[in-house]
């Protein structure tokens, strides 16, 4: 069989590749394991314009978030599936100072961060004593839905292969790259951390990055927003059902669900929520992501039909959207990557043999 594209993997990355090669009218097979819990599987796909405790905004936010709006607005128009909502978050401060960190940030820059217009205005549902602030807009990506919706699509025409993809059988020449029966221009490698074994990428500055989170019924609880203290609130698709999380481990021995995640964020929700919960699932997933925090993007400077997606680490629900369409525009029209994400930063790293 011979196709323009080999794809490595659905996640969101794998996913939004396809969708722009398939606007393009280029031929391509995905090959995907299912793995439940790699990070695509288990995230909240929340995209939010700010990040960590100083509410900083986050890289490119001006480009990346409308993008990702319209992005999902529209896959999920053509596949007939809510795949993208406003949500916003109302941010109860964990302590003064914390408070006062975000006036400082009201005060320099107000797009994204504003007081909530009363204090009081959440207290028959939660406890918190400094206050609260609202994070706008922020989005969730409903990736509950459009994964499965995205795969079925795929599936039906006869553009998925699900199985464990095994690189040992990867054969590249200088005309093109052959999988088993398989023959294409290229092969893309959408696979999130697993890429870091590969022997083409395992020089690259890959930071994996574990990740855990609850799952709870709070039927109680009004699926208007996202609420913050330390964690995430947020709600997800079928109905009364919550994601709480996440943690973020750089160092890890394996990748399960440990005992003390679940303990402190069982008491963090007695001490935080007044609506009666009930935890249903605990997960874990390492995060692709990357020791200065930009995504990977592009071709393999020694292997030009060698190409990756990757290193979308904490943000890949609005990152994969902008950068899947970046990579098409660069593979059909010659675009070029931005500087920051482009694989060719690497060149010099690349170019040597893994030890
Ligand atoms: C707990 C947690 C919460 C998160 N929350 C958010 C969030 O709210 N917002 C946000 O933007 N980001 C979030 N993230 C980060 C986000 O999930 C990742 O950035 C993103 O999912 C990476 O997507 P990906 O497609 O590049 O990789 P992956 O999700 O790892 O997808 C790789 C795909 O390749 C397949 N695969 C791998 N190896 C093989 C193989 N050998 N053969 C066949 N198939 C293979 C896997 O099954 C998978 O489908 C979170 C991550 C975690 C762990």
């Amino acid at each position: 069989m011979q196709v323009d594209y080999l794809i490595i993997g659905q996640g969101v990355s794998g996913t939004w590749l396809s969708y722009y090669l398939q606007k393009e009218k280029k031929s391509f097979l995905v090959i995907d394991n299912d793995f439940p819990n790699s990070p695509s599987r288990i995230a909240a796909g929340i995209i939010n314009p700010v990040t960590g405790r100083r509410h900083v905004t986050v890289w490119m936010a001006e480009n990346i978030l409308p993008f990702a709006s319209k992005a999902y607005t529209e896959i999920g128009n053509e596949l007939s599936i809510t795949a993208i909502s406003q949500k916003n978050i109302v941010d109860f401060f964990p302590s003064p100072q914390m408070r006062l960190s975000f006036q400082q940030r009201v005060e320099e820059d107000p797009t994204y961060v504003q007081f909530c217009i009363e204090d009081t205005q959440y207290h028959d549902l939660f406890r918190y004593e400094f206050g609260c602030g609202t994070i706008q807009p922020v989005y969730t990506a409903n990736l509950e839905s459009l994964l499965p919706a995205w795969r079925q699509h795929l599936e039906k025409n006869n553009q998925l292969i699900k199985e464990e993809f095994d690189i040992a059988q990867l054969e590249i020449t200088t005309e093109h790259i052959q999988y088993k029966h398989i023959r294409a221009s290229r092969v893309i490698f959408c696979d999130g951390a697993a890429a870091h074994q590969h022997p083409y990428f395992t020089l690259l500055p890959f930071a994996p990055n574990k990740g855990e989170v609850l799952l709870a019924e709070i039927p109680d609880l009004p699926v208007t927003h996202i609420y913050k203290k330390g964690m995430l609130l947020a709600p997800l698709a079928t109905p009364g059902l919550w994601w709480i999380g996440s943690s973020y481990a750089w160092q890890f021995d394996n990748e399960d669900p440990t005992i003390e995640f679940r303990e402190k964020t069982e008491q963090l929700l007695q001490h935080w929520l007044k609506v009666p919960f009930r935890i249903i699932s605990h997960l874990a997933g390492i995060r692709p992501a990357t020791l200065e925090r930009r995504p990977f993007v592009g071709f393999h400077p020694l292997q030009p039909r060698v190409g990756l997606l990757n290193g979308m680490g904490t943000k890949g629900c609005s990152l994969a959207p902008y950068f899947a369409k970046q990579l098409v525009d660069h593979m059909i029209r010659q675009q070029s990557l931005h500087p920051e994400a482009d694989l060719n930063r690497f060149t010099k790293i690349l170019s040597r043999q893994p030890g």
